[in-house]
């Protein structure tokens, strides 16, 4: 599947938010963004007063960038949003949340989606005992999801398991097991467990134009 494959860090200046996408880096004091916050780019002239569309455009960019989906899927995600009961803004983020790349980050068993993504394709994540190598899959309550056998005794996890635990990364929708290495979902996430500055009904905004 396409992948955005350039300098990552720079997306953080372009939202002026901290993404997360670099894993450990991200983390510590060697995150860029903490000295240079200004978009990528020569600075304009003339600070540029921000249309309602581009708010809308920067707040989708924002949350296709966090969970690294692309226009297709993530139009996809909207519409079957659109579909379910409740707030369709809250429904596209609990969708986004319950992709499995997602549930492994969120397990703390990945630094980052994109560390998590890597796992899963390397067949490394098994749902209920079985390979699942679908980034996109989603999770729901009562699944048991854990690493290969050769994955659990990987030193990259244990310092993953570490340093996640440390910094309280962990989504209290799953239960983590003693070792760390394999978790229940026990619900869905709510809006709540959605960490990250969101304006999901200015996304809501756009796509209903
Ligand atoms: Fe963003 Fe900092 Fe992580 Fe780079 S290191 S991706 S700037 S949060």
């Amino acid at each position: 599947m396409a992948r955005y494959s350039g300098p990552v860090c720079k997306l953080c200046r372009r939202e002026g938010l901290k993404l997360f996408l670099k894993g450990e880096r991200c983390l510590t004091e060697k995150c860029s963004f903490n000295d240079r916050k200004n978009p990528p780019g020569p600075p304009p002239k003339r600070r540029a007063k921000i249309s309602g569309y581009g708010a809308q455009l920067r707040e989708k960019q924002k949350v296709k960038r966090i969970y690294g989906v692309l226009e297709r899927p993530f139009r996809n995600y909207f519409k079957k949003a659109t579909s379910m009961k409740g707030i369709t803004g809250e429904n596209l983020l609990i969708l986004l949340e319950r992709r499995l790349d997602n549930t492994v980050y969120r397990m703390g068993l990945a630094t980052s989606r994109a560390q998590a993504r890597n796992l899963i394709g390397h067949g490394h994540v098994t749902v209920n005992g079985r390979k699942v190598d679908i980034a996109s899959y989603q999770v729901r309550p009562g699944e048991i999801i854990s690493l290969s056998e050769k994955m659990k005794t990987s030193a990259t996890l244990e310092q993953n398991i570490d340093l996640t635990k440390r910094m309280g990364l962990r989504a209290d929708w799953i239960e983590i097991s003693e070792d760390g290495k394999s978790g229940t979902v026990l619900r869905h996430p709510a809006r709540e467990n959605v960490d990250i500055p969101i304006k999901e009904n200015v996304i809501v905004e756009l796509y209903s134009k």
